[in-house]
């Protein structure tokens, strides 16, 4: 049913802890006593106070969440960049047939292979731990990716284990990273713009804005810039609307 599973095992996921080896799932999430702070060590002084039946405050759980959907969003901008190879600017003299196909660009096909494993481990530890889950018709990676953001962070940061939700905030926060280095490089001119982004996020319950600072990606042949969201890149702002934007803004002042 759920082909390539093995390969994804693989991965990243830590083996469940010894502590409670026998008991199925919600047997273990009754048992478990869940702390009144937050567990992760991104608080270094205050500590916040956890949701109820979870480890993680909702500082972290809304972190998770934006980086689930940060990886959807991205992922088919990693796969038009796989496909336009690593070699795209101004690409050996001569010799080069127009239709030879591109060189894949190896880097992003890693980063898309660990995060398509990663995915596809998490879902096969929920689908152990409830049988009766049931999944959505679209199994992209994409789009598992932002229904687990949607419907079931809770499932990570209220996981019996406690190093469950630690492991998978740290592993989500480095191949987030990964990702914005490799969509925003270094390399690339940027410029700052006095404005956050106004994309709404995919959730459940409320319509909250992204909020992630936009910057004007500057092109070196003077052509239009493009203005993108740091937090996620996959908020790219078209022309009309960013020109439209500082225009009322301008007009406010
Ligand atoms: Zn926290
Ligand atoms: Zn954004």
């Amino acid at each position: 049913m759920l082909s390539g599973l093995g390969a994804a095992r693989a991965a990243v996921i830590p083996a469940l802890g010894p502590a409670r080896p026998h008991l199925p799932y919600s047997a273990a999430k009754a048992v478990t006593s869940y702390p009144l702070g937050c567990i992760s060590p991104v608080h270094v002084e205050i500590k916040a106070l956890a949701e109820p039946l979870a480890w993680l405050c909702p500082a972290c759980s809304d972190r998770i969440r934006r980086h689930l959907f940060t990886l959807a969003g991205c992922w088919g901008l990693l796969e038009a960049l796989l496909q336009r190879g690593p070699g795209r600017q101004g690409e050996g003299a001569g010799g080069n047939k127009v239709d030879a196909a591109a060189p894949l660009d190896l880097e992003v096909a890693e980063i898309r292979r660990a995060i398509a494993a990663w995915c596809w481990s998490l879902v096969e530890h929920m689908l152990e731990d409830n049988r009766r889950l049931s999944m959505p018709g679209n199994t992209d990676t994409a789009a598992i990716l932002e229904w687990v953001g949607r419907w079931h962070v809770g499932y990570i940061t209220g996981h019996p284990d406690s190093s469950f939700p630690i492991a998978m905030q740290d592993e989500l926060a480095d191949m987030v990273r990964r990702v914005r280095a490799r969509l925003l490089p270094d390399t690339v001119r940027r410029q700052p713009l006095p404005a956050v982004c106004s994309v709404i996020l995919p959730a459940a319950a409320d319509y909250a804005k992204c909020g992630g600072q936009l910057v004007a990606l500057l092109r070196d042949d003077g052509g239009p810039a493009t203005i993108t969201c740091q937090e996620d890149p996959s908020h790219e702002i078209p022309q009309t609307e960013w020109l439209y934007m500082f225009k009322t803004k301008g007009r406010k002042a």
